[in-house]
């Protein structure tokens, strides 16, 4: 069975690893930090003291780090992934960052002999703990079809977007709207519920009506109305207020270089770093819900 190293054990790189040790793939892993190391070697993987420990006997490298200059430096600084790993070592990074940032590195894992892949998902926790992500690729179809069984332990779709990058447009394209409807859903869960609405009775309604999405489906950002949701614990885990702060950063970027026209995207940027501002980046990103509750009661 191939040997892999896995970069990154978060809340989606740890359930990601444990899908593949499921799966019987060699997992030797490296986190920056303790707990989230610690976890993975409890699940059955091995623990690396740095990145070049862990990569060197892989035959297939997957990253799953906060932002853009976390894989830079993990792919590109001295010790770092380029440098060390073996021959012929596919490297996959599912980490949501900006695609400009994608295409360097994968440039330079090109110049250095290596096959790589901007493979970021979608799904959440929830959907990395269940091995139901979607993989939005971009990059060479050779490495795809490489990377295909690994990415299929882990996930149930599986898109080609295109070039090096291409996945990573995509997936901001994605989070921009994401961010857009789960602000949209939390204003009108906190309007109905300042109306003398229930949260649980409006969201039924909403679901199976026209104002239908993910946020009401699977996330509801009200506590008390799902109980796998962030929202049924204190917003904790899940995905971060910071990291959705960083896709809308990134979209803001983007359009700013493609002319693009975002008003709402630029909205829900503001919103979102008013709300980690305000000391709740750490919080899920449908705690955004809690902002428009604070701004609803100055008024
Ligand atoms: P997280 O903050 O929970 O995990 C990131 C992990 O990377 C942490 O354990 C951190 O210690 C580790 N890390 C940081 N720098 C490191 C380094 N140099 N070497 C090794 N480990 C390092 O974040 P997450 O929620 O798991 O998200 C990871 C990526 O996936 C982000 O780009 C995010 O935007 C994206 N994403 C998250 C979700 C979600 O629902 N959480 C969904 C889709 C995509």
């Amino acid at each position: 069975m191939q040997h892999i190293a896995f970069i990154g054990l978060g809340n989606m790189g740890g359930p990601m690893a444990r899908n593949l040790l499921a799966a019987k793939y060699t997992v030797t892993a490296f986190d920056v930090a303790e707990t989230p190391l610690a976890a993975a070697v409890t699940a059955g993987a091995t623990a690396a003291l740095s990145i070049a420990q862990a990569v060197a006997a892989a035959d297939i490298v997957i990253t799953m780090l906060p932002a853009s200059s976390h894989v830079e430096a993990a792919y590109l600084n001295a010790g770092g992934i380029l440098g060390s790993a073996k021959n012929g070592a596919l490297l996959v990074d599912c980490s949501t960052i900006d695609a400009d940032v994608a295409r360097k590195v994968a440039t330079a894992a090109s110049n250095a002999g290596f096959a790589m892949i901007d493979a970021p998902v979608s799904g959440g926790t929830a959907g990395a703990a269940a091995a139901t992500l979607t993989f939005i690729v971009g990059g060479p179809e050779a490495a795809l079809e490489k990377a295909r069984p690994v990415l299929s332990s882990m996930g149930k779709n599986i898109f080609h977007a295109g070039g090096s990058g291409a996945g990573q447009v995509a997936k901001m394209c994605n989070n921009m709207l994401l961010a857009i409807q789960m602000i949209g859903t939390a204003e009108a869960l906190n309007l109905g519920t300042r109306c003398g609405l229930d949260a649980t009775v409006l969201s039924n309604i909403m679901v199976k009506s026209s104002g239908r999405n993910w946020a009401l489906e699977v996330y509801n950002p009200c506590p008390g109305v799902m109980e796998n949701a962030p929202a049924a614990r204190d917003y904790s885990g899940g995905f971060g207020t910071d990291l959705m702060l960083k896709d809308l950063g990134v979209a803001a970027t983007a359009a700013h270089g493609s002319g693009s026209a975002t008003p709402l995207g630029n909205h829900a940027l503001e919103l979102y770093r008013q709300h980690s501002a305000e000391g709740h980046g750490k919080l899920d990103f449908s705690s955004i819900i809690q902002l428009l509750a604070r701004s609803s009661t100055q008024e």
